[in-house]
């Protein structure tokens, strides 16, 4: 008893996002097939224009149509300032707080402790370059307030100040509670957190 393999193959394809378990991932492709042709083609239309559209930003590797992004461009945003975030949804929620005029580096992920894959693939090598590169003052580290949080930015901290001694290191002030997601903050909050930053 099993399903034909196209039907297995998408159930695997959808099994492998997050928060989408084996039997949500069997509730989308039976959607698909009762729904018929439409819903499919739109689905596969969006999915080749993501592909084919969407790039990395080659400067803080946000994810975007034009490289650098809107915000790296922008002769309105300060350089020396670099807020460092874990996803790219944490950059669209300090951008929503207005009170940032910095630039962004988007790491892609955190490290999870006693794991030494998970710092495979994270940005932070590009981060560290931009680093020795100069031209940087601060350094907000800027990710969720929880233990890969915190094990990430002990990391960060470690490595910026090895290559750079002089660049101010802060993290966002407390007041967000312990375990939060900072894409969830409420404006205020998060706001607040931002402008109160600390240093170590
Ligand atoms: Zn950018």
């Amino acid at each position: 008893m099993s399903y034909p393999k196209p039907i297995q193959n998408l159930i695997h394809a959808f099994a492998r996002l997050p928060s989408v378990g084996p039997r949500t991932a069997e509730r989308f492709v039976f959607h698909l097939l009762k729904s018929g042709k439409k819903d499919v083609s739109e689905l596969t239309i969006a999915l080749k224009e993501l592909i084919e559209t969407v790039k990395s930003c080659e400067i803080c590797w946000v994810f975007s149509d034009i490289s650098p992004c809107s915000v790296c461009a922008s002769p309105q945003r300060d350089p020396k300032s670099v807020c460092v975030v874990a996803e790219p949804q944490d950059r669209e929620a300090i951008e929503k707080t207005n009170t940032y005029r910095g630039a962004y580096h988007i790491i892609r992920g955190v490290i999870q402790a006693h794991d030494e894959n998970s710092l495979r693939g994270l940005k932070i090598p590009e981060l560290l370059a931009r680093v020795r590169k100069g031209g940087i003052d601060e350094i907000i580290l800027a990710l969720n307030p929880d233990l890969p949080g915190e094990t990430t930015m002990m990391y960060l901290e470690k490595k910026i100040k090895e290559i750079a001694p002089h660049i101010k290191v802060s993290r966002l002030a407390r007041g967000l509670p312990m375990g939060s997601d900072l894409q969830y903050a409420d404006d205020i909050t998060l706001g607040s957190a931002l402008k109160n930053r600390t240093t170590s």
